[in-house]
């Protein structure tokens, strides 16, 4: 992976082509910004910049460096991940452990991803880490929570802010992914909200038919009881139920917008028009539906163990009953 082959993010990798250049990198790093927008593919690109045996500011894919990088075999760097849907102790104490070696060239790197998943305990060893930074290593935390970590590890760090992809970044990855219909990669990349993560699972797992399916979300009043509970059981099957749910927000979003503005202008969902404009919600409950969509899908994110098929009745018989409470397991 180099620098130059991302889409986007000029600005934030210039910073960290600057620290190579002037031989000035940080020992932490917090690479903060949404979900699946490509921090850790400029993490790894750093990664191999750093090592390259050929080029100074970018990687250029071919030396053993580089090549033992992209095979994620380069003993200098060090990747950690959630296992579960937490960062264990086990892996952090690993991790002190094998910062014990010495290197023999280049600089280590070592990505923590999905550093707010980490359990206070973690956390405080990581901490002693920091503290203590290990000689010729860069740390670098990649996180979509920031505000989650501790502050005291958030001082430590020299912070990054990475946003949203721009439009044609999303089409361009969309399309080099095979996704060369027009239409679905201009209705993914609207709803990705500027992921590219969430643009190619909305492609994958066809949340742009599933979520037409799924209209009567908008005039819940009209589904009878039986009818609800049968939906409620499909949505709990459906594969990408989370990007599913991102998808129900937006709608109610659209209902909100379209109600102040009578215009399809900035509309996601605009082959859904006709569904929006029927739409019986008041403004009011309109912003309880989409909070109460909101609620329902974090009960449903990794490590939650919710029974997807309750929480799923629990969301339906709120939204038709005005009652925004939210699931409780
Ligand atoms: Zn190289």
């Amino acid at each position: 992976m180099r620098f130059s082959d991302i889409l986007g993010h000029k600005r934030e990798i210039n910073l960290l082509k600057k620290g190579i250049e002037l031989n000035r990198c940080a020992s932490t790093y917090l690479f903060s910004g949404p979900e699946g927008i490509g921090k850790r593919l400029v993490a790894l690109a750093f990664a191999a910049a750093l090592n390259c045996e050929a080029c100074k500011d970018d990687a250029c894919t071919e030396c053993a460096s580089c090549r033992l990088i992209a095979s994620g075999t380069h003993p200098n760097l060090l990747l950690v991940e959630p296992r579960g849907g937490t960062l264990k102790v086990a892996l952090v104490r690993e991790l002190k452990r094998l910062l014990n070696y010495r290197i023999d060239r280049g600089r280590r790197v070592v990505i923590i991803d999905g550093a707010h998943l980490m359990v206070r305990a973690t956390s405080n060893i990581l901490l002693k880490t920091l503290e203590e930074p290990p000689l010729n290593t860069t740390i670098i935390l990649i996180s979509s929570r920031p505000d989650t970590l501790l502050p005291t590890i958030l001082s430590r760090c020299q912070r990054i802010n990475f946003s949203p992809l721009k439009e044609e970044a999303i089409k361009e990855i969309l399309h080099r992914e095979g996704y060369t219909d027009p239409h679905t990669a201009d209705i993914a990349q609207r709803l990705s909200c500027g992921s590219a993560k969430r643009a190619l699972t909305i492609a994958t797992t066809g949340i742009i038919e599933k979520r037409r399916s799924y209209a009567s979300i908008l005039s819940i009043d009209h589904v009878t009881a039986t009818g609800l509970l049968h939906m409620a059981e499909k949505l709990s099957k459906e594969e990408g139920l989370e990007e599913l749910l991102e998808s129900f927000k937006i709608l109610f979003r659209d209902a909100i917008l379209w109600r102040v503005e009578h215009s399809e202008q900035r509309l996601v969902n605009t082959d859904m028009l006709e569904s929006i404009r029927l739409c019986p919600y008041s403004q009011e409950e309109l912003l309880g539906a989409y909070s109460l969509v909101e609620k329902t899908r974090e009960s449903i994110l990794p490590p939650s163990t919710t029974n997807k098929r309750l929480a799923m009745e629990a969301l339906l018989v709120g939204l038709k009953e005005r009652r925004w409470q939210g699931f409780v397991a």
